[in-house]
């Protein structure tokens, strides 16, 4: 168990008065011990002296009758417990007991008969009463001295307790706020009660206070400060990033995208392909490759100039966009080749599809620069069939009833079908 400073310096100062009230009785008890024993010694010499006198005649004429009652009158005189009176050669002529005592003093004087000791006397007086006394003083003297010291000593604790422990208190709790804080200082002065030890070191710290809150406010300000200008420069750097992440997002539009019809460009469609190819390889999903061409682009061109064939790549490339799903990817391939991959797509969907394409692109009217233009496109549509095991396969095989539809004269598109297609490029 932890006992706080002022319960030890409680605890001090009762022990203390503890040890110095029983010295105290034990010196004073000793110290009338002496006279009180000079006394009763005396007294009892005295009345030995005076019986001895008063037997000398009764032991010459052999009076053993008067010689018991003065025995027996001696023996009632307070604290003698015992009275004897024997002859020159010992015998005991008379003898009286009164009381027991626990402990008493023997005083012994001679019979003078005419200058000749013809016997004696010897008179046992109790010093029990003079034992009682001295224990009652010797208790009287240690309480009163108790009673006294307890009330110094909470004299002296009270004002050591205020000096010296209320401080350190004070201080302690002061320093335990400011751990607890994570200032490491407190926001008040401690009260200095005194200029003593105590007065000084409380002086002492309300210095070290105030010069920690000073260092702490100046920090403050220094991290303040440093923080609002990384604010700053983050800000900055934000802006920057920003900047730079549009930048970057627009390198990688422009590397996926025809810049003239603004659809994915090849190598956007190559990736797709590739990725989609592998998925239809893994999971068993239908996935149909359609490619067209114009028909006779280059007549455009030839006749119309440059910019019409730009003008009609473009309108077809805003034609494309209308027909397909959000799931499916348009793509210009190339001059003025196109390619739509479809995913989760049959054969007979994906003609249903360049059916309607076509329509729309032979329905349409291309008007460029007052001139009314009409064209056509032709198709290839394959299907991912296990037998192909690269994306180059499929592109190769829709590539190939392109060329077909060209070959059997345009405006139509071919499904490519392993048997068929070999047996006709065969014979072409
Ligand atoms: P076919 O029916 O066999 O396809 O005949 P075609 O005339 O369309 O022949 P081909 O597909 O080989 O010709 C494509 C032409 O497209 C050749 C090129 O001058 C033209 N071309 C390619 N890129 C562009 C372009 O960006 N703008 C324009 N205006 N023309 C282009
Ligand atoms: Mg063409």
């Amino acid at each position: 168990m932890q006992f706080g400073l002022s319960v030890k310096l409680m605890g001090y100062v009762m022990a203390g008065v503890l040890i110095t009230s029983a010295g105290i009785g034990v010196v004073r008890v000793n110290n009338e011990r002496g006279p009180l024993s000079e006394m009763i010694g005396k007294a009892g010499q005295s009345v030995a002296n005076a019986t001895a006198s008063g037997a000398a005649s009764l032991i010459a004429g052999y009076d053993y009758g008067n010689l018991e009652i003065l025995a027996e009158n001696v023996s009632q005189q307070a604290n003698v417990i015992h009275v004897m009176i024997r002859n020159q050669s010992e015998r005991v002529m008379a003898q009286t007991t009164s009381e027991q005592a626990a402990s008493f003093k023997r005083f012994e004087s001679p019979v003078m008969f005419n200058g000749e000791a013809i016997g004696s006397v010897a008179i046992d007086v109790s010093t029990d009463s003079l034992e009682n006394a001295l224990n009652a003083l010797y208790w009287r003297v240690f309480f009163e001295q108790l009673i006294f010291g307890a009330i110094l000593g909470l004299i002296v604790y009270f004002f050591t307790a205020r000096g010296i422990v209320s401080p350190i208190r004070n201080l302690t709790m002061a320093m335990e706020e400011a751990v607890e804080k994570g200032g490491a200082f407190v926001s008040r002065d401690l009260k200095v009660r005194s200029q003593d030890e105590v007065g000084r070191l409380v002086t002492v710290f309300n210095a070290l206070n105030k010069s920690l809150a000073s260092y702490h406010h100046t920090l403050k300000g220094k991290i303040d400060f440093a923080n609002q200008e990384l604010r700053e420069k983050n800000n900055q750097l934000g802006g920057r990033t920003q900047e730079l992440e549009r930048a970057l997002e627009l390198v990688n539009t422009m590397a996926t995208t025809d810049w003239l019809t603004e659809l994915p460009n090849r190598r956007k469609f190559d990736e797709t392909l590739s990725r989609m190819f592998h998925q239809s390889e893994r999971f068993s999903e239908e996935i149909t490759l359609v490619l067209f061409d114009i028909d006779r682009f280059k007549l455009i061109n030839d006749t119309y100039g440059h910019g019409a064939g730009d003008q009609v790549l473009r309108d077809i490339g805003t034609l494309l966009r209308l027909h397909v799903r959000k799931s499916d990817l348009p793509a210009r391939l190339g001059g003025d080749e196109f390619g739509v991959l479809l995913y989760h797509t049959s054969i007979d969907q994906a003609e249903i599809f360049i059916e309607k394409l076509m329509d729309g692109v032979r329905t349409q009217v291309f008007d460029y620069d007052g001139f009314q233009l009409k064209i056509g496109i032709s198709g290839g549509v394959a299907q991912y069939i296990k037998p192909m095991t690269t994306p180059q396969a499929l592109y190769h095989a829709a590539d190939m009833a392109l060329y077909q539809a060209k070959k059997e004269g345009r405006g139509r598109y071919k499904v490519y079908s392993e048997s068929n297609l070999s047996q006709e490029l065969a014979a072409s």
